[in-house]
Order: C-alpha cells, then sequence, then structure tokens
C-alpha cells in the first residue's frame, strides 16, 4: 500500500547525502578496505568524541553489544539482571543468553525504567541494571546511577534509541560500564544493514570487546584471549555511519521541530498524549515521536487507512510471549501503554507539508 506520509524513507535519505556516501563506496571498495581498517578506527573515535566517552568498539548490532557488555561485566549464571518491562526484547535476550535472569521492572509515564520500582525488584542476587534510553529520552539516570551505587549493580545501558540525548550535559551512553548503540537502518543513526557499538571509558571493557568480537583473537599477536564471537562492525559499514555521524546533530534539530510542529498542532487534544516530558534536565531527540491514544488500536488503524504509515510499538508486550519463559508480574503502566502507544512518522525525510498533514489526519480521527 502507497502510504501518503510513509513511515521512514530509506531511499529518499539516501538521496540527500548520495555523493558522500557514493564517494566513500568507491574508496573502500577499491582500496579493498573491507575488515577493520582506518575507516573504521575513524568512526570509533568520531563515536567516543559525539558521545563523551574515551572509546568506542564497532560492532555487528545493538544485540552483540549489550550481550558482550553483560560478558565483560562478569554476569552470568546466578545473576539477576534489572531491565525494564517496556523495550525491545533484546535487551531481557542479551541477559537470558549469557544464563543471567531478567528481572523486569515497569516504566513511568516517560516510557522509561521508574525508578521508584527498582529497588522493590532488587534482591541479594541483583548484580546488574539495564535501564534503557527509549524513543530518544533517556531515563532518570541521576536516580538510576545513586541506585546502582547502593546496591553495587553494574549498569550497562542500553542506549540503542537515543544517540545524542542527554541528562545535565551528559550524553546517553556515557554513564554506565559501557553504552550499547544499534544502527540498525531505522535507528536515528542508522547503517545500510546491521551495525552497532558499545561506548566506554573502561580500557579493559574496551579490549575485551576488541578481541571478543574478532573471536578472541588479539589482531596484533595472534593470541587467542578467550573463546569468542564473531560481531565486527564492517569497514564499510563504519564508512557510511561516519557520514550520517557528522550530519546527525543538525538532524536532531530538525527532528525537533518536527516535534515542535506536532505539539502545536496536537497538544489540545485531551485523548491523545505527547512525548513531552517538561524535565528541563533531560532532552529529547525524538528518535521516535510515540504518542498515547486512549482509542488504541482504533486510532492507528484510522491514520493507516487514511495514508498516515504508524507504527505500534509493542502492542504486545515480549514478555507475554509463552516461549519467552519470563515471569509476568503485573506492569500496570506497561500493559496501558502497550494498548495505547502510536509512533507517528519521525525522520528528516518529511516535509513540513506531510507533518501538516499528518497533523490533520489525527485531528480528522477525534472530530
Ligand atoms: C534496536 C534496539 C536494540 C537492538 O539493536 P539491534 O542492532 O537490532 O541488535 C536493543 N535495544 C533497543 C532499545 C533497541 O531499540
Amino acid at each position: 500500500m502507497g502510504y501518503k506520509v510513509p513511515f521512514v524513507n530509506p531511499g529518499k535519505n539516501y538521496a540527500m547525502i548520495k555523493e558522500e556516501i557514493d564517494a566513500a563506496y568507491f574508496e573502500v571498495m577499491q582500496k579493498g578496505d573491507l575488515i577493520d581498517r582506518e575507516q573504521l578506527k575513524r568512526f570509533e573515535r568520531n563515536l567516543a568524541a559525539f558521545v563523551g566517552t574515551k572509546y568506542a568498539v564497532g560492532l555487528n548490532s545493538g544485540y552483540d553489544a549489550l550481550h558482550l557488555s553483560l560478558r565483560a561485566a562478569g554476569l552470568g549464571s546466578g545473576d539477576e539482571v534489572v531491565v525494564p518491562a517496556h523495550t525491545f526484547v533484546a535487551t531481557a535476550s542479551a541477559v537470558v543468553n549469557v544464563g543471567a535472569k531478567p528481572v523486569l521492572v515497569d516504566v513511568g509515564k516517560d516510557f522509561n525504567l521508574d525508578p521508584e520500582k527498582i529497588e522493590e525488584a532488587v534482591t541479594p542476587r541483583t548484580r546488574g541494571l539495564i535501564p534503557v534510553h527509549l524513543n530518544g529520552y533517556m531515563a532518570d539516570m541521576v536516580r538510576i546511577m545513586e541506585i546502582a551505587h547502593r546496591h553495587r549493580l553494574v549498569v550497562v545501558e542500553d542506549a540503542c534509541q537515543s544517540l545524542g540525548s542527554s541528562m545535565l550535559g551528559k550524553k546517553a551512553g556515557a554513564w554506565g560500564l559501557t553504552g550499547c548503540w544499534s544502527f540498525y537502518p531505522f535507528k536515528i543513526l542508522g547503517g545500510y544493514g546491521d551495525a552497532g557499538a558499545i561506548t566506554t571509558n573502561d580500557p579493559d571493557v574496551a579490549l575485551f570487546a576488541r578481541r571478543m568480537r574478532y573471536n578472541g583473537e588479539d589482531r596484533q599477536t595472534g593470541e587467542y584471549h578467550g573463546h569468542g564471537f564473531t560481531c565486527l562492525l564492517d569497514n564499510l559499514q563504519a564508512a557510511f555511519l561516519d557520514i550520517k555521524l557528522r550530519k546527525l546533530p543538525q538532524w536532531i534539530v530538525r527532528r525537533r521541530e518536527i516535534a515542535a510542529r506536532y505539539r502545536a498542532g496536537l497538544g489540545d487534544i485531551p485523548d491523545l498524549t505527547l512525548p513531552h516530558y517538561g524535565d528541563p534536565r533531560r532532552d529529547h531527540i525524538y528518535q521516535n515521536y510515540v504518542v498515547r491514544a486512549k482509542q488504541g488500536k482504533a486510532f492507528s488503524e484510522y491514520l493507516q487507512e487514511n495514508g498516515v504509515e504508524v507504527l505500534t510499538q509493542f502492542r504486545k508486550p515480549y514478555y507475554q510471549h509463552q516461549a519467552l519463559k519470563l515471569e509476568d508480574r503485573g506492569f500496570p503502566e506497561t500493559e496501558a501503554l502497550s494498548r495505547e502507544v502510536c509512533s507517528l512518522p519521525m525522520n528528516v525525510e518529511i516535509t513540513d507539508a506531510e507533518a501538516d498533514y499528518v497533523i490533520e489526519v489525527v485531528r480528522g480521527f477525534y472530530e
């Protein structure tokens, strides 16, 4: 179905930066720079500088970033790790796949871990805490770090949706032992396939990830330092991502413009809650513009039928999928927002006129 306003438009995005992307492609291809070359190192330096950490290590995906972070922290069998009940499933799967147990905690109105509820879930076995900065807005890291210090928990930030956002001027991904990044095509910094990274200030963690992404091998000496994995960020993707990273600050400005436009056009509808949280310490980079519509499914279906492509993540919370064998202790906020969520088109490709059309359709639903 052809939408009047598609949710994303990767072809149009490519057209915006075609010259630079094509030049990078030809350079990489002609030199044969495919694995762990200068383009990857440059992207890692620039990513670390952007986030404000000493190191960045390019990986194959956000999942790998979470997985290697948990391994670097030595978490495994017998350990419990607190994760939000409302997140992408990979956050919990990484915990399960290192042999530890995810302990789910409900989220607050900002879709992020509710600091009030974390300590109820902490037991003598709890060793890790994974705050997720969902949709482009950070979890309250001031309170979360306080709780983590009090209980000596390792903090791994799932920052996959929040590159560029900050709290008190300190960026997402610079607070915990690691920040985990995904450059999946539809993330705010999206590659042309799977990609990810870890950021960290800890030299041992950076070294561990560098070896483990390459089957445990130290590439200088050839020594294997453990049974590793194959999850190195492709050099070609790194070259593309480096170009897009330079555009990111101006792209965030554009996303904020669209968010302001939605707010001006939709802020007065009582049954619709917009993602503006009013905490002056935290800024939103609008990876996603997720509204909560009391009318739930009828609302998102109406938008789709009227040419606005939307995403409804996640209607069915991940812990309700039987095969995952996770404990559903009842998470009222997660359940409520799962019924109501609807992501409006939010990307740098859409025009003001398209955003206005989205506003018109949404208003049409309520009239
Ligand atoms: C995208 C995402 C991931 C996983 O990233 P991949 O690169 O797809 O493995 C993990 N957590 C969150 C919150 C995400 O949005």
